[in-house]
Order: structure tokens, then C-alpha cells, then sequence
């Protein structure tokens, strides 16, 4: 079968961009990684630098941070079981913890970019401004054939099969995806005159990471509140959190991580929620965390001039200093804007098949990285292993008919189960079902070993049980060995 071999632009040098990079040239796609940064690494290159002036103690103030690291977060993950399938994290570079640090995982990332020669194909401090289909609209309003994957359309009919199912070699006969002219800017010059520079691809990868952009709760009365409303998003530590009392809103993996930090300084911390992980949690008036000065709130309904806040259920606490929300963020995608290519609703970016292609411009716009309560590495590499087959015509998609009917039927089935669309992107326990689903849709790739799910039930059950010291006390030894087993065969 003849393979094509595509000009691809890969938006961000986060886990998913590098990775995509590597499967992308695997493939024998010729690829571009634009990335506004100075390293790779993604949201893992931590930095004193916030957004937000008042959050105490901070340093530097930018207007746009991308990183929501911390200076002390450790993972939530075992490293084992972060990492890409083949190139185990179980070297150490600077921290052997288990759960380590944001330092050990920037330096596997960076590792990983150097294994795999990435940086020569990566153009850092080049932020992208706009992505623009190109090609007419068709009476569809869609972008007529233009470009390589329209020739490539063409020595089809002349003997190469370019796709394997029938079905989308029709529909790609109605209409061929676009091409895509990709304009940038010199990073850190949003605004300026510095000079944009513009270069046509053939398709385009999107990975641009979906922790930088805030969303937070509403806050009735927030503008007369004397305290301090704040993002965890701009946390950075606790020094400056002395004898204040502060209340965080979500209790998501941030929200109850930053909690426990802050109460080593704090006064007093209230951890606010509208649903717990563990559901007795709500009715549990004693005080927890370190230094028992946590408690379990429902969410705030008012704030009040005179600096006290109001929870839902009538509790109030007192002379609150700090309001964070650790609320979690939004997708965006602001060089997408002017071509109207997605639509986000209530954090459901709409028309996706498998969290990755918008039917009616697939193959040449993809997405990896958007599903989370997931273990990310391995996954964005299948779903990367994925486009780079699909782009090449080793793998092929159903017709847009068909991909359209399935995203459907899956919206159907979040709404008959009561899940908020909010949620769409959300898998937990259905992402082992996914991963083997886009490993067998790749065709040549193996599905994850069982260690990997096993490992995340372990970590998730130990968690729950013992949210104070589940990184320091691993309770088993059978999947480390198995892992540690796998690591040695691949030569690590
Ligand atoms: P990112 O890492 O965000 O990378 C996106 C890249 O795109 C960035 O480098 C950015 O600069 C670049 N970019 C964005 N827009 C543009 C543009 N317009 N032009 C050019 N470049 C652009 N995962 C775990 O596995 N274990 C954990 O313990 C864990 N803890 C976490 C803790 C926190 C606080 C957060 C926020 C996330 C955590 N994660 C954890 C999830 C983490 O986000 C993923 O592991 C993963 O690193 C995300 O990779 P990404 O490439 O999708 O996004």
C-alpha cells in the first residue's frame, strides 16, 4: 500500500506535541512543532511568574502564564505508569520518588525530546496567532480539494489505495479536507508590531494543552468582598499564607492538594465542594489535614462586605482573607477563533469523533490531549500513533456520515446517563476501553499491558484511603516489579 507522506503543523511541545512529533516522523510525515516556550515540557516547565498581582506572595506578573505548577507539587501519578509506552520513567534524574516532583517530569519530557531528536523540528518562542483552512467553500460549506491530500486523492485513482475503507474514499470525493495556512509571532510580542510569519501545511496537530486557561465559580458579592479572590492557577506556595484564613473552591486533585499546603501556614482553610470523592466526606465535621485546621464545606453562596462567606447549607466562616478557586480550566483555542473550525460549550468542544476529528475537515485537523481524569503520556502517543496512520493511509476513518452518527449516539448515551456535558471529555475508568479501542484502530500497535490500568486503580484506591500519605507509602510490589521488568527489556 502506498503511504503518504504529509507536511504537518504540530501546535505546543507539551507531552502531547512531542509526541505527536515523534509519531508524526515514525510515519514519515515531515513535521513542524510551533511552541511559544523556551524548552519543551509543556505545563510542566514550572515559573515563579503568575497572572494575577494579588495572589500573596507573588513575584512576577505576566499577563499570560501558561504553567499551573506549583513549587512543591509532587505527581498523582506513579511514574511508572506516566510514562509513554516505550520509554519507561523509571530512570532517575533528579528525584526517585515515586510520585516525584515537576522537575523529575520536565526532565523526562526533555529526556524524551532528546532521545528522539525532537528539538530539531520544534521552533520555540514562535507562538501561533491563526490557523486558516484553505481552499473555496463548497456549496457545503466546506473547503473544496486543494493541496497534497486532494493529490494524494488523485494517485488513488491511479493505483495507490490511500484509504482502506470504500465509505470514506466517497465521501472524501464530496469533499476533500483543507489544507492550512499556520501564522505565527515571535512569543512574548502579543500586541506588538513584531513581524507574524505564515507557512501552508497539510494538516494540523493541535496540542496546545487545556490547563492555562481559568474558569471560575460564580461568586455572588464578590465585588464588595474585602478579601482577596484568587486562581490556583497562580498558586505558587504557602509562605504567604501565614495566618490567614482562606477558603478553596474544588476539591479536584489541585483543590485538595493546594488545601493541604496552605493549612501548613494558614490559620484556617476551608475546603469548599459541591460533591466529595468520598461521599461521607460531606456530613464529616472534623477538622483534617496536617495540622487539623481543614474543613469540608459546601459550595459559597455569598460573599459579604464585611468579609465573611456564606456556604451553601448556612455555615459561614469568618474574616476570610483569601478566596481560591481551584475550579480547573477551560478548552480554548484562540488561533481558532476567526476560522469558526470548533465550538466549546460548557466545556464540550462540539463534533469531535473520539476526542480527535472534526468529521467534516478530517483527517487534515486533529486534536490529541483533550480527554482528562486520564494517565496522559501513553494515551496522547496512541492517539498520536493514530493521526500519523490516518494521515498517512495506513489507518483509515469511516465516512463523515458514519463518524457524525457516532458522536451522536455518544452524546445520547452521556445524556441518558445524566452526564453534564461539561463532562464529555472526562473518561476515568472508560479511557483503558478507549486506549485499546485507538491501539486497534492503528492496526499494527499493541494495546497497554494490564500493569498500567492496575497500577492507577492501586494509586486511585490508596489515595482515596489515605489522602495525606499515599505518595510516600506505595502498598505493593507486584506491578512495580512487572514494570520495572518491561522498563529493563526496552533497555532502560
Ligand atoms: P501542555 O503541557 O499544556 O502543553 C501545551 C504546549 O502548547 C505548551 O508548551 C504551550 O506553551 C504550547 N502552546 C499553547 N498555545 C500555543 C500557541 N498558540 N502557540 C504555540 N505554542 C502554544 N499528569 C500526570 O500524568 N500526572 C500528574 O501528576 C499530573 N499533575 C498535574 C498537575 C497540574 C497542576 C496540572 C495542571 C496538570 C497535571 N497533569 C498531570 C496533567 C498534565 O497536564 C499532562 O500530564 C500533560 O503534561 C499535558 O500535556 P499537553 O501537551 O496536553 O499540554
Amino acid at each position: 500500500m502506498g503511504k503518504r507522506s504529509l507536511k504537518v503543523g504540530v501546535i505546543g511541545a507539551g507531552a502531547a506535541g512531542l509526541v505527536a512529533a515523534r509519531e508524526l516522523t515514525r510515519e514519515g510525515h515531515q513535521a513542524t512543532v510551533f511552541e511559544q516556550g523556551c524548552r519543551p515540557g509543556g505545563v510542566w516547565v514550572y515559573t515563579d511568574a503568575v497572572e494575577e498581582a494579588h495572589m500573596p506572595g507573588a513575584k512576577e506578573v505576566r499577563e499570560q502564564v501558561h504553567s499551573s505548577m506549583y513549587r512543591n507539587l509532587r505527581t498523582n501519578l506513579p511514574r511508572e505508569v506516566m510514562s509513554y509506552t516505550d520509554f519507561p520513567f523509571t530512570r532517575t534524574w533528579q528525584d526517585s520518588r515515586r510520585f516525584c516532583s515537576h522537575q523529575e517530569v520536565e526532565a523526562y519530557l526533555e529526556a524524551f525530546a532528546d532521545a528522539f531528536d525532537l528539538n530539531q523540528y520544534i521552533r520555540y518562542q514562535t507562538r501561533v496567532v491563526s490557523l486558516k483552512p484553505l481552499g473555496r467553500p463548497s456549496a457545503h460549506g466546506h473547503a473544496l480539494p486543494n493541496g497534497a491530500l486532494a493529490n494524494a486523492k488523485a494517485q488513488n485513482s491511479s493505483g495507490h489505495a490511500m484509504t482502506n475503507g470504500t465509505e470514506a474514499a466517497q465521501d472524501d470525493a464530496e469533499v476533500a479536507p483543507p489544507r492550512w495556512r499556520i501564522s505565527t509571532e515571535p512569543a512574548g510580542t502579543h500586541g506588538s508590531r513584531a513581524p507574524h510569519s505564515e507557512e501552508d501545511f497539510d494538516a494540523v496537530v493541535v496540542c496546545n494543552g487545556h490547563y492555562s486557561d481559568v474558569r471560575r465559580a460564580e461568586l455572588p458579592g464578590a465585588e464588595s468582598f474585602p478579601g482577596t479572590v484568587v486562581h490556583s492557577h497562580s498558586y505558587r506556595d504557602n509562605q504567604a499564607f501565614k495566618g490567614l484564613t482562606v477558603i478553596v473552591i474544588g476539591a479536584s486533585a489541585s483543590g485538595e492538594d493546594i488545601c493541604r499546603e496552605i493549612a501548613l501556614t494558614a490559620d484556617k482553610v476551608y475546603l469548599s465542594a459541591r460533591s466529595w470523592q468520598n461521599p461521607a466526606w460531606a456530613h464529616d465535621s472534623t477538622p483534617f489535614g496536617p495540622r487539623r485546621n481543614v474543613w469540608r464545606r459546601g459550595v459559597p453562596v455569598q460573599l459579604c462586605a464585611d468579609g465573611s462567606v456564606e456556604f451553601e447549607g448556612g455555615e459561614t466562616a469568618e474574616k476570610v482573607d483569601v478566596v481560591m478557586h481551584a475550579t480547573g480550566y477551560k478548552y480554548t483555542f484562540p488561533f481558532l477563533r476567526e476560522a469558526g473550525v470548533v465550538t466549546v460549550d460548557d466545556n464540550r468542544i462540539e463534533h469531535l469523533y473520539q476526542h480527535i476529528f472534526p468529521p467534516d475537515l478530517a483527517p487534515s485537523i486533529s486534536f490529541v490531549g483533550l480527554p482528562w481524569k486520564v494517565v496522559p503520556f501513553a494515551q496522547y502517543e496512541l492517539q498520536a500513533k493514530w493521526i500519523a496512520r490516518v494521515l498517512s493511509g495506513r489507518a483509515s476513518l469511516p465516512s463523515r456520515q458514519k463518524m457524525h452518527a457516532h458522536i451522536q449516539s455518544f452524546y445520547k448515551e452521556l445524556e441518558l446517563n445524566n452526564v453534564p456535558k461539561r463532562y464529555t471529555h472526562m473518561l476515568g475508568d472508560k479511557q483503558w476501553a478507549y486506549n485499546d479501542w485507538l491501539a486497534d484502530a492503528c492496526g499494527d500497535v499493541d494495546r497497554l499491558p494490564e500493569w498500567r490500568p492496575l497500577m492507577y486503580k492501586v494509586a486511585g484506591d490508596t489515595k482515596r484511603a489515605f489522602p495525606e500519605r499515599y505518595r510516600d507509602e506505595w502498598p505493593e510490589s507486584k506491578l512495580v516489579g512487572i514494570a520495572a521488568q518491561e522498563a529493563q527489556s526496552l533497555g532502560a
